[in-house]
Formats: C-alpha cells, structure tokens, sequence
C-alpha cells in the first residue's frame, strides 16, 4: 500500500516505521530532513506541512492510497479535508473535527454542551475586564491558556508560572496582544490537582480503540520542574496502566473519548483518526485537561513500539470507519521513552549544533531510536530549537525498559539536556504515594 505521512519530528518517525513494519510505502512530506524517515521512505518531500496544494499535490504525484498526518498545524489547515477531496483515505480527523485540538473553548464547550464527565469549571475571556470577572468567579486555583495552539508551551499555572493576580492579568495582556494561539481570547480554568496520563485511541467516527496509557512529562527539567515543553519522556506499563493508575479510572476516561466521539458526529464533525485524551487523575476521578486530534509526541513513541498489529490495515478502517478492538494488539511489556534535547529547549535552545548518534552501539543496548526535528547535512545530524532524538526501551518492567532507555542514551553526545529522573523507580513510588493520598482526601 502506498501511504503518505506527513510531519518531521520523532513522532513521524514512530509513524512511518509503523507503517513500514506492514509493508506499507512510505511517501513522506516534512519540513525538516529527518534522516529517520528519509531512509524509511520511498520518497520525500521537503516542504511546509500546511501548504494544503503542495502536500496533496505530492500525495497525487506520489499515488497515495492512504495519508496519515502527524502534527496539528495541518490538521488546522485543512489538510486532510484537501487530501480527502483528492480521493485520498485518510487516517486524520476534518478540519472541523480536529477543533477538539485546535480550540480549546470549542473544547470545553463540547463538554458542556453534551454533558460529558470529566470536564471542569471554565471561562472563556477576550478583555481583562473579563479575565477580572473570571478571577472573581474562579478564584486564583486557576490555569491560563491561550484558545489556539501554542505546542503545549501557552499554558500558566497560577501558583508556579503565575504568582501574583497582577501576574495573572500580565500574561492575559500578552496573550490579548500578541495574540498567542493565533487570537486574542484565552480559557481560565480550574486548576486541577493529581497525576496527569494520557489515552490515545484509533477512532473510525463511531468506534473507540484505546492504547496502552501512557504518562508523559512536560516540565523541561527534573522533578518536575520549569517551563512547560512539548514532553521530554514518557512510559507506558506492560499491563496497559500505570503504576498509580487503576483499570476502573482508565476505563472511565476512555468512556468520556467515546462520548466525545458520540458528540462530534452529533454536531457533524466525525472524528477518524487517532485522538489524544489528556486526564489529571484527580480525587474525582480523571477529569479532561485536553484533547489532541493526533498522536502525542512522545506518546506515540510508547505506543508504536509496542504495536504488533499491522498499523497500514488500522489507519485504513479508522478512515473508512470500520475499526474495532482485534484490530489492535500491543505487546504486553513496557515502555520508556527519554528524549535528548538542545540545551536550553524550553527557554532558549542552543540550536544547529552537531549531535552525535551512534545508532550501532544504541541497538546494541537493545533500544530503539527516533529522530526528531533535527537536520541531516552531509551525514551529520544538527539540532534545531525543538527536541532532538527519542530513546526508546521496551522490556517487561518500567526499571528494565528505563535502564535500556538509559544506556542507549549514553551513545547520543553533543550540547544536549535529558530529564534522567523519568521512569525511575523513585519518581513512580512518589507519584503512587501521592496519588494514594489524594484519593484519601476525598470527602
Ligand atoms: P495543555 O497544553 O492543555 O496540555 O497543558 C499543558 C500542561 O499544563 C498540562 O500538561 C498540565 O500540566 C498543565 N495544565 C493544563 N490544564 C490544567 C488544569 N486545568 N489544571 C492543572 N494543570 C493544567
């Protein structure tokens, strides 16, 4: 089957060797040389992700029968609506349907409207006046973020990023005139307490098929700590939970994907596609912090390593919308996904320096590697401002797979930044105490 993916970054890489398992030819468009996937595929173009012609005039040159999009700025740009138009299957929710993702007032008022569990306390505000009228409202256990995308970066947290109402008002000012998230409205919620995980699932417009759950960490440093970044790892268990997660609470938030699912072809946006559900576990149960309409990145990293089923047969029923359960099968085993950064991602990364990846010596540790938004010149790979290389261990225990993950790192040398403290056992038997804490606070 001739298959295009679309998207550069590591998360792509996972998608395309997927697909490359299952014999699929891979037609790749990005935007940067990902070695990773310029090797896999049969042929690739270097071009914007959102310049709607050029990509699907690439699908057409290349003869696609399938595309399947990584990144959300195409999604908002109407790829896959142009893709499908080109009588291309595709694995990637609408235009309309990926508002999901792309608005997060769409998002919250989906919620509302159909009455779905696991939503919060919300304003949407467009003045300060506004954000004041919330703030009297809400109180200051509040969170800030922009309506539209800002790669996971847009978002405050009063109490860390915010300390102050003035602080408050400060940022909302920003956002109203810097437009961040491309407009001048931002949503003030609840600010929500808990562990957070994520459920991706393959979605067909009716049908739900969840994948392991997987924890990811957007702080750029460890414990926890500084901006937030697009994720710097991730792990998954080998029983589809994690360790502070229970099946009844992993069950419940895949409930509330279904029914958005349910209220998204309601409101005439079928949702075909992989969708992304993130849940702060709280002493509620999980309550949704967003949805992304595509893999996360470093989720899908956790995920597509553990795949056994043949991912080009998957994306063609979620895009004709026949999917279900035995399409699906992960192998029962861990995951641990640490990315290698630039030094100074998530302030000011130190960007177009040389890395160096011993990818014989990384295989021989037993770990897997995924290039992300770095640039292959001459042979030699360049980081960019954004993440560099996912490592990757998969083995029957987190310990196990963190340490596989771990060695395999140690073969990646330049100006780099890794959160060592994801996946240890320390970190998970401090969020398994935490989490058993909250959940005996509940009234
Ligand atoms: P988002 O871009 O919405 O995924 O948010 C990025 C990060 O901000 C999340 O991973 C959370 O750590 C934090 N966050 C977002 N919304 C909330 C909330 N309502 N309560 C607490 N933390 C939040």
């Amino acid at each position: 089957m001739r298959v295009l993916a679309v998207g550069g970054g590591a998360r792509e890489h996972a998608i395309v060797e997927a697909l490359t398992r299952s014999d699929a030819d891979v037609f790749a468009c990005m935007k940067n040389s990902n070695p990773g996937i310029s090797r896999k595929a049969k042929s690739f173009a270097l071009i914007e992700e959102t310049d709607v012609p050029k990509v699907v005039g690439f699908a057409r040159s290349s003869n696609a029968e399938l595309a399947i999009i990584g990144p959300e700025a195409p999604l908002e740009s109407g790829l896959s609506d142009g893709l499908r138009a080109a009588g291309v299957l595709t694995a990637s929710p609408s235009k309309a349907a990926a508002m999901i993702e792309t608005s997060k007032s769409f998002m919250r008022e989906l919620l509302a409207k159909h009455r779905i569990r696991g939503s919060v306390q919300y304003e949407i505000a467009g003045s300060v006046q506004e954000v004041r009228k919330a703030l009297d409202h809400l109180g200051t256990g509040i969170v800030m973020k922009p309506i539209g995308l800002t790669g996971g970066k847009g978002v405050k947290v009063f109490g860390e990023h915010m300390l102050s109402e003035k602080e408050v008002i400060a940022y909302a000012e920003e956002i109203f005139s810097r437009r961040i998230g491309g407009s001048a409205k931002l949503v003030i919620e609840e600010k929500l307490v808990g562990e957070e995980f994520t459920v991706q699932a393959f979605c067909d417009g009716k049908n739900v098929v969840p994948m392991p759950a997987v924890q990811d960490h957007k702080r750029a440093y460890e414990g926890d700590k500084g901006p937030n970044t697009g994720g710097m790892g991730s792990y998954s268990q080998a029983d589809g939970l994690l360790p502070f997660l229970r099946r009844e609470e992993y069950d419940a938030a895949v409930s509330i994907m279904l029914s958005v699912v349910s209220a998204l072809k309601k409101e005439d946006a079928e949702y075909r596609g992989t969708m992304y559900g993130q849940f702060m576990l709280t002493r509620h149960g999980p309550k949704v912090i967003e949805f992304n309409a595509r893999f996360g990145d470093p989720e899908a990293m956790n995920v597509l390593s553990l795949l056994e089923s043949d991912f080009s047969i998957i994306c063609t029923r979620m895009a004709t919308g026949r999917i279900s359960r035995k399409d699906a099968r992960f192998m029962p085993k861990a995951s641990v996904c640490k990315y290698v950064v630039p030094e100074g991602y998530g302030t000011k990364s130190i960007a177009g320096e040389e890395i160096k990846v011993d990818e014989a010596s990384i295989s021989r540790e037993g770990a897997l590697v995924y290039y992300a938004n770095v640039n292959e010149k001459d042979g030699k790979v360049y980081t960019t401002s954004s993440r560099s290389v996912g490592i990757v261990g998969v083995a029957d225990t987190i310990e196990e797979a963190e340490r596989i993950a771990e060695n395999g790192i140690s073969h990646v040398q330049g100006r780099i930044h890794v959160r060592h403290d994801i996946a240890k056992k320390a970190m998970l038997d401090a969020k398994v105490k935490r989490m058993d804490e909250i959940r005996r606070s509940r009234a």
